[in-house]
């Protein structure tokens, strides 16, 4: 059954009238994910779609609808109930993230960032106490967390971190500058990857829960970023950052693989936030086609346009097929790390590629912000770059083909 909350929630919003489109592929999944998709799509209908626009071109954080999103549980999906989370699985994190996505994709990396980047590894690592203090107050959407690995020097290379963590006693003393990071402005905690003993390389990475604000954090300048404009990235900046020794998550040294292990899972979540671009951008170029004339018919009905539809309902299709896969093969405890890298890499060049054939579909109403065409073009590139290139998720991909066949 659905949690409470969402089938409260569900119970308010859902209409009478109900758009057919894609329930088939769900029909074949039992009754919570459907509640669970209607739900998400209708606030997506009624809340982030007609402000998506202006929330791109303000860079604005969309406060708001995040809070009601932690209302409907979409914050904490697979945080278990005791802990104030949703209880539900990340085949149906994948289905909410696409449907939010859909309507914004700026919410969507917001969303999946809090939920698998930053409750993901503190649910799982963390101890009693840290899941009191970081975890329960960051399901309802009042506050959101952040995950802060890249760093100037690194992004791809992640285990060559030069933050340091110094232990001082009873503190860690935190020295570095990490960038890019998602939520920056907003978040209230993050964990933080540093380096305990660099003379270990990977292997000397921990990994910590910082507060925020904190003494000895500075927040860099707000990126003027292509796409998903409304979602805030920034650098912090650490100067002799005290925190207390409690802080350290996990084992010392284990931060590298949290971090591996928090990637694969967060894939999963950008693999969804791609499919949203991508089906929104096939809503939009459908029913243009549909309505646009051109030499005395609608373009739907010449064989160019339709040929471009159905490449994009294939693509679009087969990376949702690969990311419901990866969810399900971690929700049931098997090893998925390939299989969220190829959801990944097929749903983000999936994402860049629908749109692009949108913006061709509509000619020259794709090229102007009247229409989301070119929103959604510029908020699909992202999806092939952070939480590992593509270049990074083929070489992901053919890491795991090598062991599979013992190649090594
Ligand atoms: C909007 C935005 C939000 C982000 N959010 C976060 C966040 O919340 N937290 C966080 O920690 N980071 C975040 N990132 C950082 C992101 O994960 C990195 O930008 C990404 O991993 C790439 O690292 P880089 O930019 O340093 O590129 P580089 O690593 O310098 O790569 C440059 C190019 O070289 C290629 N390349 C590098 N190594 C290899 C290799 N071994 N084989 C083949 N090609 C290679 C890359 O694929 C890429 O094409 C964000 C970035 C952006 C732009």
């Amino acid at each position: 059954m659905l949690p409470s909350v969402l089938a409260k929630s569900f119970k308010c919003i859902v209409p009478n009238v109900w758009p057919s489109r894609n329930i088939a592929s769900l029909s074949a999944l039992s009754e919570t994910y459907q509640m669970l998709f209607k739900t998400c799509r209708d606030f997506a209908e009624a809340e982030l779609k007609p402000n998506a626009a202006k929330y791109d071109k303000e860079h604005l954080y969309p406060g708001d609808a995040i809070r009601k999103m932690g209302d409907l549980g979409l914050m904490a999906i697979a945080v278990p109930e005791e802990l104030g989370g949703a209880g539900l699985d990340y085949l149906a994190y994948a289905i909410a993230l696409e449907e939010i996505s859909r309507g914004c994709a700026s919410a969507g990396v917001i969303m999946s960032v809090n939920n698998s980047l930053y409750l993901g590894p503190v649910t799982h690592w963390g101890t009693d106490k840290q899941k009191s203090d970081f975890v329960t107050p960051f399901c309802n959407g009042e506050s959101v967390g952040c995950f802060a690995l890249s760093e100037p020097g690194n992004g791809s290379d992640a285990g060559a971190a030069s933050t340091t963590a110094k232990d001082g006693g009873n503190k860690w003393v935190i020295n570095g500058t990490k960038c890019w990071i998602t939520n920056g402005y907003e978040s209230k905690a993050a964990v933080v990857f540093a380096t305990t003993d660099k003379s270990l390389k990977h292997k000397g990475i921990s990994a910590f829960i910082v507060p925020k604000p904190i003494n000895g954090l500075e927040l860099g300048k707000k990126e003027d970023k292509l796409g998903i404009r409304a979602s805030s990235t920034c650098s912090l900046m650490y100067e002799d950052c005290e925190i207390p020794k409690e802080n350290i998550l996990g084992e010392p040294g284990f931060g590298f693989k949290i971090a591996m292990m928090t990637l694969d899972a967060g894939r999963i979540g950008i693999a969804s936030q791609a499919l949203g671009i991508a089906q929104a951008s096939l809503d939009v170029a459908a029913e243009y086609a549909s309505k646009r004339m051109a030499f005395g018919k609608p373009i739907m009905k010449l064989q160019s346009i339709q040929n471009k539809l159905a490449e994009m309902a294939l693509r679009l299709e087969s990376a949702r097929l690969l990311t419901w896969r990866a969810a399900w093969l971690k929700d049931n405890k098997q090893p998925y790390t390939k299989e969220a890298a190829m959801a990944k890499l097929a749903a983000s060049e999936a994402a860049t590629f629908l749109s692009h054939q949108c913006i061709q579909i509509l000619g020259g109403m794709g090229y102007v912000s009247d229409m989301p065409a070119e929103r959604h073009y510029r908020d699909a590139r992202i999806t092939e770059i952070y939480e590992g290139t593509s270049e990074i998720q083929r070489l992901v991909i053919a890491g795991q083909l090598i062991k599979e066949y013992e190649l090594n």
